[in-house]
């Protein structure tokens, strides 16, 4: 999807607003994935001297629990509002992405913004203890070496041996 920006910013006197979905499957995303299309709801708002424009996505990302590897299904939701004026589109601290033809490319735009928003560490929950030094076992499921009072449990019977063995 494309706004024609620079042309809204010289002649745009009623708002213009699009929704749509875009499919970030096949998007690379640091440490996650983007499985199921994002609702991007875009508007612009033609002002005394600049415009305001306004983004908002509604996105599920996918991800391992950076703790106990569980499979992560987060919601990010977010909006986001830029002032411009007529001569930003030119400069070179401009940082929303142009199209060759120099519209507004709107399906980058979110993509940059969903990067910036989500969190750089996904857990499962958070207080995720993790996963078990001894078993490997996520320690929320309660692991046999967990068990200190179990007295059959494997783990504790060579600890035994071993405490017999250094007596
Ligand atoms: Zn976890
Ligand atoms: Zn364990």
């Amino acid at each position: 999807m494309q706004f024609d920006l620079k042309q809204f910013l010289h002649n745009g006197r009623e708002p213009w607003r699009q929704s749509f979905t875009v499919d970030f499957g096949g998007a690379d995303f640091p440490g996650y994935s983007v499985d199921e299309p994002v609702s991007v709801e875009f508007a612009a708002y033609p002002g005394e001297a600049d415009v305001e424009l306004v983004l908002k996505v509604e996105s599920q990302v996918c991800a391992s629990c950076a703790r106990c590897l569980a499979p992560v299904r987060q919601p990010v939701c977010f909006e986001r509002r830029w002032l411009i004026r007529p001569s930003d589109p030119d400069s070179e601290e401009f940082e929303l992405p142009l199209a060759e033809n120099g519209a507004l490319d709107l399906d980058e735009l979110a993509y940059q913004e969903l990067v910036l928003e989500v969190e750089p560490v996904l857990l499962c929950s958070p207080d995720c203890q993790g996963l078990c030094p001894v078993c490997g076992q996520p320690k929320a499921a309660g692991c046999a070496c967990q068990r200190q009072a179990g007295d059959d449990a494997p783990a504790d019977a060579r600890l035994s041996i071993l405490k017999q063995l250094l007596q």
